[in-house]
C-alpha cells in the first residue's frame, strides 16, 4: 500500500532507523485490524463541536472525546488490542505493564475483559484512588519504591519467573495500532480534514493517529502538542534523534515522559507536520472552557491538542480541525482548584 511505500521511503528517515525499526512498525493495515478487534468492546466515543471555540478560533473543530472512553482515556484501546494479539498460552500466563497512570489501569481493565490476569508495578507513592481503580479491575498491583528501585528491573524479573508478557504503555507495534483507532473512526466520521491535532507523551496516540490520518486523509497536515517543560519530542523531531530530558514539571502527568519510543520516533518523523508545545496555564484554561462550555471532565494532558488550537499556538482559522481530547482522569480536589483558577 502506498502509505507503507511512503514511511519506509521517507528521507526523514535514515538508513540505519529504517533497518532497525522498518520491520516491526504498524502500519494502516494494523489499524484496521485493531479497530476490528476492539469492536463491540472499546466505546465509539462521540464527536462534539462547540460553536463558541469555532467562533474563538475561525476554524471548524471537531473534538474526539477519549475523556468518556472506557477507562476514561484513549489507552483502553491500545491495551485491550495488545492482549487480544498474545497466543492462548501467554494470555493464560498474563501480562505485566508498569505506570503509575492510565495505561495500567487500561491494561487491567482490558484484562478482566478477556479473563487474562494482570500485574500491575506502581509506585508506593502512587495516589490510593488510582491503586484502588486498578485493584478493583482485577490488576494485581506489585508497590515498589521509586527512589530505590528500577520498575523496568522489576518487570523483567516478573516476567521471567512467571512468564508474563511485558505491555509497555507506548512502544509497542498492537498498542500503536490500537491508540490509531480513534483517528480513525474521528475522520470516518466527519470526512477530510485539513489538521490533526493530537497530544504527546511517548508518542503512541501520535503515531497510531498519525497512520489514520495519512491513510484516510492523506492531505491533512499533522501536529503533536506537548507541554512546555517537557518537549523532548519536539526537540527530536527537530534534531532528528530521540532527545532524553529528565523528568518534566507539569500538571499535565500523562505527557511526563521523558523520551520517545523506537518505534514512535520514526513515524512522528516521516509524518508529522510539526512539533508544538502550550503553557500549563493555558491548559487550565482549556480545562475551564472544557467545563464552562461544553459540559465535559478532562485531565490537563487531555487538554493540549485543544489547548494548541484555541490559544493560537497551531493557527487554524478557516480549516476543518480534529483534536483529540485523550482523557478525563483527574482527581476531583485537583480538578477543583483548576477550576477555581490556580495551579496548585
Ligand atoms: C498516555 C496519555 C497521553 C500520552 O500518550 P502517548 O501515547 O504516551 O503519547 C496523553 N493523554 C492521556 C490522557 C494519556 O493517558
Amino acid at each position: 500500500m502506498e502509505e507503507h511505500l511512503f514511511l519506509n521511503q521517507h528521507p526523514a528517515m535514515s538508513a540505519q532507523t529504517q533497518s532497525q525499526a522498518s520491520s516491526s512498525l504498524p502500519t494502516y493495515d494494523d489499524v484496521i485490524t485493531a479497530a476490528w478487534r476492539i469492536a463491540g468492546v472499546a466505546h465509539r466515543t462521540p464527536v462534539l463541536t462547540s460553536r463558541t471555540a469555532d467562533e474563538r478560533t475561525g476554524a471548524t473543530l471537531f473534538f474526539k472525546a477519549e475523556n468518556l472512553q472506557r477507562g476514561g482515556a484513549f489507552k483502553f484501546r491500545g491495551a485491550y488490542n495488545a492482549i487480544a494479539r498474545l497466543s492462548d498460552d501467554a494470555k493464560l500466563r498474563g501480562v505485566v505493564a508498569f505506570s503509575s497512570g492510565n495505561h495500567a489501569q487500561a491494561i487491567a481493565y482490558a484484562g478482566q475483559l478477556q479473563k487474562v490476569p494482570t500485574v500491575i508495578i506502581m509506585p508506593k507513592d502512587a495516589p490510593a484512588m488510582k491503586v484502588e481503580a486498578t485493584k478493583g479491575y482485577g490488576g494485581e498491583v506489585v508497590l515498589y519504591d521509586r527512589y530505590t528501585e528500577d520498575r523496568e528491573e522489576i518487570g523483567r524479573r516478573l516476567s521471567e519467573e512467571r512468564g508474563l508478557t511485558l505491555i509497555p504503555p507506548y512502544d509497542h507495534e498492537d498498542v500503536i495500532a490500537g491508540q490509531g483507532t480513534a483517528a480513525k473512526e474521528l475522520i470516518e466520521e466527519v470526512g477530510p480534514l485539513d489538521m490533526l491535532l493530537v497530544c504527546v507523551g511517548g508518542g503512541g496516540l501520535l503515531a497510531g493517529s498519525a497512520l489514520a490520518a495519512q491513510a484516510l486523509s492523506p492531505s491533512c497536515r499533522i501536529y503533536g502538542v506537548e507541554p512546555e517543560a517537557g518537549n523532548d519530542a519536539q526537540q527530536s523531531f527537530r534534531t532528528g534523534s530521540v532527545v532524553r530530558i529528565p523528568v518534566p514539571v507539569t500538571i499535565a502527568d500523562g505527557a511526563q515522559t521523558t523520551y520517545m519510543g523506537q518505534k514512535t520516533f520514526p513515524i512522528m518523523r516521516a509524518l508529522v507536520t510539526d512539533m508544538v508545545t502550550v503553557t500549563d496555564e493555558m491548559l487550565v484554561d482549556t480545562m475551564r472552557f472544557f467545563a464552562e462550555r461544553m459540559k465535559i471532565v478532562t485531565e490537563p494532558t487531555g487538554c493540549l491538542a485543544a489547548a494548541a488550537a484555541l490559544h493560537g499556538v497551531v493557527p487554524c482559522k478557516g480549516k476543518r480541525v480534529g483534536i483529540i481530547i485523550s482523557g478525563g482522569n483527574v482527581d476531583p480536589k485537583a480538578y477543583a482548584r483548576f477550576l477555581a483558577g490556580n495551579m496548585g
